[in-house]
């Protein structure tokens, strides 16, 4: 079975990642599997076509070769520019975002290509392994506080010097899920001083334990949390009740990374044009959720926000791809231990028969 990997970057502008390393291409050889790559497609993540050819990879001169010779495409996101040419019996893994992509998705489906969606993955401890959506919001967790540090005009650690003392950065982290404590750990190790909060009270002892102070706010219940382990989506006095209880963290905050998501529906909205007006000059804001609606009244995905009283709201998009080699390592190694469900002592053979694939299976 041929695995195929394309040059993302070339139909994707803010794409530097790619969906498999040489390491891994070495682990699926071992296993029967045989891989293709297109020439140049790592070269963004300081990986050469020389590794992979080492490696035991075949490099292809243009991306309609790979898809003309792979059983299995994968890639990070929908290949939206190559989608003509994916034909019945092709099996396409990635990132679909359903929501954005549905009519291409049918496309696809009604000409027979068979789709496995990566953020289907279930979040069980066998398929933790394989779930690159957490190894993508440990990267963007990471990554936003280092977009943080590199506006902040001011130092994040505390630092005695010949010119005095200097106190360390605040920084307000909300929603307290994978990203969100990455971000946490990241902040601290800058030297900031770190609160949080979360909707779910089980995420107050992981924000403690990250040395981070965990905010406590009274919305009238503590059934936040759905069977999965996700957030539920709050009533309108629910969420007023989060933003008074932020409001006073928000004016004293010089960064705040904001993760707050509910799967399916818009971001919960927590910072507001009155709560930003009272942060200070210079502040800095890094919302991960601008994606899905963002978490402040101000958020334009992919664009950086300065109100006049010099707050900056900063909404990357595509944020995993800033740091492109660990995150193609690491979504890389989840995509082999994927893949690795369809090798047997038998050979490889695309199969249905597991409750993980099942799950991603459209
Ligand atoms: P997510 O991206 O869906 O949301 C980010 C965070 O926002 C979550 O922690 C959520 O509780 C929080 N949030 C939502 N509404 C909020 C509001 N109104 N105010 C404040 N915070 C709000 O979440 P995620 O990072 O994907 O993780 C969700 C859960 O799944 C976590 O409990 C995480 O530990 C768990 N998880 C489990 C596995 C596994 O078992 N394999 C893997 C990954 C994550």
């Amino acid at each position: 079975m041929i695995v195929g990997i394309l040059a993302e970057y070339r139909w994707n502008s803010l794409e530097r990642r790619i969906a498999l390393i040489p390491e891994s291409v070495r682990r699926l050889r071992e296993h029967g599997f045989d891989v293709v790559i297109e020439q140049g497609a790592g070269s963004l993540a300081s990986l050469a076509d020389e590794l992979y050819q080492q490696a035991g990879a075949r490099i292809a001169p243009d991306a309609e070769t790979v898809i003309a010779q792979a059983d299995i495409l994968c890639t990070l996101t929908l290949p939206v520019r190559h989608a003509e040419r994916l034909r019945s019996g092709h099996v396409l893994i990635t990132i679909v975002q359903q929501w954005k992509q549905g009519s291409i998705v049918e496309q696809l489906l009604e000409r027979g290509v068979r789709i496995l969606a990566l953020e289907r993955v279930p979040r069980t401890s066998r398929a933790q392994a394989m779930d690159v959506l957490s190894s993508m919001a440990t990267v963007a967790g990471y990554r936003a506080v280092i977009v943080a540090a590199e506006r902040l005009p001011r130092f994040f650690p505390m630092l005695v010097s010949a010119a005095g003392t200097i106190p360390p950065a605040e920084c307000l982290v909300i929603g307290a899920g994978v990203a969100g404590l990455q971000a946490i750990a990241t902040a601290r190790r800058l030297g900031a001083q770190v609160s949080a909060y979360d909707v779910r009270p089980a995420a107050q002892e992981q924000i403690a334990s990250l040395g981070a102070r965990p905010i406590t706010i009274d919305i009238g219940t503590d059934a936040t949390e759905t069977a999965s382990g996700y957030a539920r989506q709050l009533a309108d006095d629910q969420l007023q009740r989060q933003r008074e209880g932020l409001a006073p963290y928000v004016s004293r905050a010089d960064v705040i990374i904001t993760t707050a998501a509910v799967p399916g529906t818009r971001a919960p909205l927590l910072i507001t044009d009155a709560m930003l007006a009272t942060m200070k000059a210079g502040a800095v804001v890094v919302d991960l959720a601008a994606e899905s609606g963002g978490n402040t009244e101000r958020t334009q995905p992919g664009e950086d926000v300065v109100l006049p009283h010099g707050v900056t709201i900063v909404a990357p998009l595509l944020l995993p791809a800033q740091l492109p080699h660990h995150a193609s390592l690491m979504f890389s190694r989840n995509l082999t231990n994927l893949l690795l469900l369809f090798a047997s002592k038998d050979g490889v053979r695309f199969h249905l028969d597991d409750e993980i694939l099942q799950a991603m299976a459209l």
